[in-house]
């Protein structure tokens, strides 16, 4: 896997992004010292198996960090790719209207990370202001990652970054994806205007 050359990231950037990560990991580490609170505040005695009461907080602790603080991402690996293929497919899911299975276009990304196997990512994100399109998935009527884009993922983030963009000099102006929340952005921009963060190009 080809790691990114991080030295070619704006410094703002790199400030930003270890900003970021300690507030996740800070945090994460408050939940499990309040896990380890609980334990001693809760008796166990009366569990079958006591240890199984202490592991359970925990597990707890865990998967809400995943959910509040989006901790699991700090354990995939960074990497910089090539796009190779922007293809779509349809998706069954279980949160339709009144009960219905609902259908979801997801747009998915081939990465050529220098690994011999081909990288996929499927990326969805709903239009939550159009009411009753749910479906409509913005990675799909923006097209905020082209062909021939090279892109940086750095653990902990939401989406990889187009650091090289191959439709850069085109008519229509290009779209980006802000790494750190997902918002879509343009060029002329320097900060998110959602999350505040330093953005590339
Ligand atoms: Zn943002």
């Amino acid at each position: 896997m080809t790691k990114p050359d991080r030295s070619r990231l704006p410094a703002s950037f790199r400030a930003d992004y270890r900003r970021y990560i300690l507030t996740r990991i800070l945090a994460s580490a408050l939940l499990f010292l309040a896990a380890g609170f609980l334990c001693t505040r809760i008796d166990f005695t009366n569990l079958r198996y006591p240890a199984m009461g202490i592991v359970m907080v925990y597990a707890a602790a865990a998967a809400l960090a995943c959910i509040l603080f989006r901790l699991h991402r700090l354990f995939l690996p960074s990497w910089q790719g090539t796009v190779t293929k922007v293809g779509a497919f349809e998706r069954i899911c279980s949160t339709g209207n009144r009960g219905q299975p609902g259908r979801r276009m997801m747009v998915e990304l081939t990465v050529d990370r220098g690994e011999k196997k081909p990288y996929t990512l499927s990326l969805f994100r709903s239009d939550k202001i159009a009411n009753g399109a749910a479906s409509v998935n913005l990675f799909q009527t923006h097209a905020p990652y082209k062909e021939g884009d090279t892109l940086v993922y750095l653990r902990g983030l939401r989406y990889p970054a187009r650091i090289d963009v191959a439709d850069a000099d085109e008519l229509f102006e290009p779209e980006y994806v802000c790494p750190f929340c997902g918002e879509f952005y343009t060029r002329e921009r320097k900060t998110c205007y959602r999350c505040g963060k330093t953005l590339l190009f």
